[in-house]
């Protein structure tokens, strides 16, 4: 490797998130050095200067940062004593475990939100099946760690689906963590307010986005979120920096929000890195949460978060279940019919229901975006038979 030019970051897990930040790293020459957790892994692909390790032991860590002025995540699954000890080391973790820890842990995360008088759904920690029938019905239990993309999550509707949440205190107890329950909130749909904050204070704000979840799962952004009334886009953003500042983040931040149907919004939970209701920044804002989290990371001012469209649509390609995807294959297609389209692919083959992408479109018709984002990952993901074109 050659002398470093600019202070070098390291990057904490080889996922699709890590190989984006490649993308706003190489153009604004900054170097990346990567600990994958196997070899050929998203990230892997794009970061030259990577190595094969494990995020959960130190030894690891230590090695991969040597020399590095900060160190950053694509996950958020590193110890807190690990990342304690980095910093005594004197490397800048950023975001840092004081921080992160109410994006690991949501009994954490609840408490924060409760003393700061932040408005979330009524909640409580729950020990055994008698205190889930005390907290009430219809309710949601979720792991208050280890939980994604709805993994770690049960919905309960009456004490006729105790089971479920028997299911959970199983799941907790194995893995050495709590469980939540949550009243269920009746939303009109999910928002997510997305900030990057530097450690010097300067925060930036994008609009606030609409996402749509199925099963757990991020499918479809839209930026700015349709129809939504000013005042609660604005409380909104001011939850999110609020946030930031007081729990002291470092990089990007997301808050995704519930709408309720009579006019209010409560935080559901809280990332500490770039996150898919971000991914359309990266074609749809003058300054992507990729770029900006960097920047952050390194504390340099911040690019603007400005929509450079009236809209842009975010759609994520998953993997269908009958095995016809075309990613590569489909770009024929899919360029031709669409030049403005943007294509995000990760490097990842396809599995039932993994995120191995996402397409972008942007313009002044939100309609037309949504058409061709929609029918762009429905082509790539075999979802269309080709007499449908
Ligand atoms: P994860 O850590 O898997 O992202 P979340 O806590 O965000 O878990 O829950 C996943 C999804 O479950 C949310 O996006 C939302 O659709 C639904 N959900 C979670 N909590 C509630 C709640 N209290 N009321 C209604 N729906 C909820």
């Amino acid at each position: 490797m050659p002398d470093d030019l600019a202070p070098r970051i390291a990057v904490i897990g080889g996922g699709q998130l890590a190989r984006m930040m490649a993308e706003p790293a190489a153009a604004l020459g900054i170097p990346l050095r990567l600990l994958a957790e196997a070899a050929g892994v998203s990230a892997a692909q794009v970061i030259v200067d990577h190595e094969v390790g494990d995020h959960t032991v130190l030894a690891d860590l230590e090695r991969i940062t040597v020399g590095c002025a900060a160190v950053t995540f694509d996950h958020e699954h590193v110890p807190t004593e690990h990342l304690r000890a980095l910093e005594a080391s004197g490397i800048a973790v950023r975001p840092g475990p004081d921080a992160l820890v109410h994006a690991q842990d949501k009994g954490v995360m609840r408490a924060a939100l409760a003393r700061l008088g932040v408005p979330c759904p009524r909640n409580a920690l729950v020990t055994d099946l008698a205190a889930v029938e005390a907290f009430g019905f219809p309710c949601v239990v979720k792991t208050t760690r280890g939980g994604y993309d709805g993994r770690g999550v049960w919905f309960l509707r009456s004490s006729a689906d105790l089971d479920r949440a028997a299911e959970a205190f199983a799941t907790a107890e194995a893995n050495g963590v709590e469980i939540l329950a949550e009243e269920l909130v009746d939303f009109r749909r999910e928002l997510s307010a997305l900030v990057a904050r530097s450690p010097s204070g300067q925060v930036a704000a994008w609009p606030v986005v609409a996402s749509e979840q199925r099963d757990g799962v991020c499918r479809e952004v839209i930026a700015p979120a349709p129809d939504l009334a000013e005042p609660l886009a604005i409380q909104a953003q001011q939850i999110a920096m609020r946030l930031a500042g007081e729990l002291g983040v470092t990089g990007v931040l997301a808050v995704e929000l519930f709408e309720t149907n009579d006019g209010r919004v409560l935080v559901n939970e809280l990332a500490m890195r770039p996150h898919n209701t971000g991914h359309w920044t990266q074609d749809g804002a003058i300054t992507s949460q990729f770029e900006n989290h960097l920047r952050a990371v390194l504390d340099l001012p911040l690019g603007a978060p400005d929509a450079r469209a009236p809209w842009t649509v975010m759609v994520n390609i998953l993997g269908g279940s009958d095995g016809t995807a075309r990613l590569y294959d489909g770009y024929p297609h899919a360029m031709a019919r669409d030049p403005r389209l943007r294509v995000h692919l990760y490097g990842k083959a396809m599995r039932p229901g993994r995120k191995v992408g996402h397409v972008n479109a942007y313009g002044d018709d939100l309609d037309d975006c949504l058409m061709r984002a929609r029918h762009a990952a429905a082509w790539f993901a075999g979802d269309l038979g080709e007499e449908s074109e």
